[in-house]
């Protein structure tokens, strides 16, 4: 088999993310076979090359990773708009209830083209209501033909109301369902090999909506095939108060009951550990999805990202919802990770930097990556590119193109490469009629919301 080479030269700004931070001026990387071969001076790199991508003008830098989603939310954005995580939680699920296979391929398609087009290369996704036929293949199938990197998890619910939790019964799954299905998925899809396109993870949703049996259960069949597990975890002090009351137990020493921590496992949210919480999550390098409009949107509060990160906790971002937050935008979501911590009285709090550090390298290490998040030989070549010279950027990245990613109105990419592979040209998705897509997708939402 031949190989095909790429180019990138003449980046205005070059960012690694290496551990140095290194950024170059003139930068340059090639690839071969989606591998980056060479990353420094577009002087000192092989000129030649199948294809090749003037950057000039451009900044360069890995691409986004998303460590939390709902990909199905977005058809159901803008509802339930003043309500919090519970009352939030049971207006929906009747409406996610009604999702056909079809609504659940248009919505990941949707989630997927707003997260490429904000400079998203890999993804996490956490369905966890599969009705009507719906399956994860019905997703992984739309990831694939995207060619975004996809860690895909099976999410589940198993406790409905009958029983004590918060979802009505329509919508849970009978537990050995849903361990045997989530051992078919692993058979079938899980790729454990550097530079994988698709993972498979395990992810009960919650404390109040699945049973401890089935937490501890998901967890030895993911580790017994050493696939990573997932779930939301002290999100709200409402979760605070159910786990106290059903299992007299605080959510963080629920999930260590049951063996929940350590470098296999994150935990979208963290809102709410306590600070002896928060040393016992460092210590075993349990994993965050740190998830800030999300927090902001349902009032949950404001994660300790600060202390969870100087405890040894790895930390990523996740844009949530998208029915909570409401978009699927990565570099927005580190711009609100930055304010966030600042709006607490310390304006050193979170810099540009290590906020962009968090959306890339942080949300590598939650996912259990060492081959993403960074630009250098031998990793993928998942490479995103903005224009610098963009009204948003006016002003701004004449003083530190970097920071302006954080610090101005978020843009779009101008440019993905996903494995090797351009994904988004000139801000345009190759091979999506975004059009077409957006009004299949709303006349899908429409369709759920007039059921109602
Ligand atoms: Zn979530």
């Amino acid at each position: 088999m031949s190989s095909t080479s790429l180019l990138i030269k003449h980046a205005d700004r070059l960012v690694t993310m290496d551990a140095a931070r290194t950024e170059l001026a003139d930068g340059a990387l090639y690839a071969v076979d989606g591998v980056i071969t060479h990353v420094g001076p577009t002087a000192l790199l092989p000129q030649e090359a199948d294809q090749i991508i003037d950057a000039r003008g451009m900044l360069v830098m890995p691409g986004l990773v998303n460590t939390h989603h709902h990909f199905c939310q977005t058809l159901t954005r803008c509802m339930a708009q003043d309500r919090d995580l519970f009352g939030w939680l049971t207006t929906l699920y009747p409406l996610w209830a009604r999702m056909t296979v079809e609504a659940v391929q248009v919505a990941t398609r949707t989630a997927l083209a707003e997260l490429l087009l904000t400079g998203c290369t890999t993804t996490s996704d956490h369905t966890y209501l599969w009705p009507n036929g719906a399956r994860l293949d019905d997703q992984i199938e739309v990831a694939v033909a995207m060619g975004v990197r996809f860690h895909a998890a099976r999410g589940s619910m198993s406790v409905g109301q009958s029983k004590g939790g918060l979802p009505p019964d329509q919508v849970v799954e009978d537990e050995a369902h849903i361990l045997a299905d989530s051992q078919r998925l692993i058979e079938q899809y899980h790729d454990p090999a550097p530079g994988a396109m698709l993972r498979i993870v395990l992810a009960p949703c919650s404390p109040f909506s699945v049973s401890p049996a089935l937490m501890r259960e998901s967890l030895a069949l993911a580790r017994s095939y050493g696939v990573h597990v997932h779930t939301h975890l002290a999100e709200t002090l409402d979760e605070e108060r159910y786990c106290l009351a059903q299992f007299g137990r605080r959510p963080v020493e629920l999930c260590e009951d049951l063996g929940w921590v350590g470098k296999d496992v994150w935990h979208a949210h963290m809102v709410h550990p306590s600070a002896a919480e928060i040393e016992r999550l460092g210590r075993t390098h349990t994993g965050v999805a740190h998830c800030p409009c999300s927090n902001m949107r349902l009032a949950s509060g404001i994660a300790p990202i600060g202390a969870l990160r100087r405890a040894g906790a790895r930390v990523g971002l996740g844009v949530d919802g998208s029915a909570s937050n409401d978009g699927s935008h990565m570099l927005g979501e580190a711009r609100q990770a930055l304010l966030l911590q600042r709006v607490q009285g310390d304006p050193a709090a979170m810099s540009a930097r290590e906020a962009l550090w968090l959306a890339t390298r942080g949300g590598a290490e939650v996912l259990g990556r060492d081959d993403i998040g960074q630009l250098a030989p031998g990793l993928c070549a998942d490479v995103i590119g903005y224009r610098l010279d963009q009204l948003a950027f006016a002003g701004g990245a004449v003083h530190d193109p970097v920071a302006a990613l954080v610090f101005c109105t978020p843009p779009p990419v101008d440019l993905s490469i996903i494995n090797g592979r351009v994904r988004v040209a000139e801000g345009h998705i190759l091979g999506l009629d975004l059009p077409v897509q957006i009004e299949r997708h709303n006349a899908i939402a429409r369709e759920l919301a007039n059921q109602m």
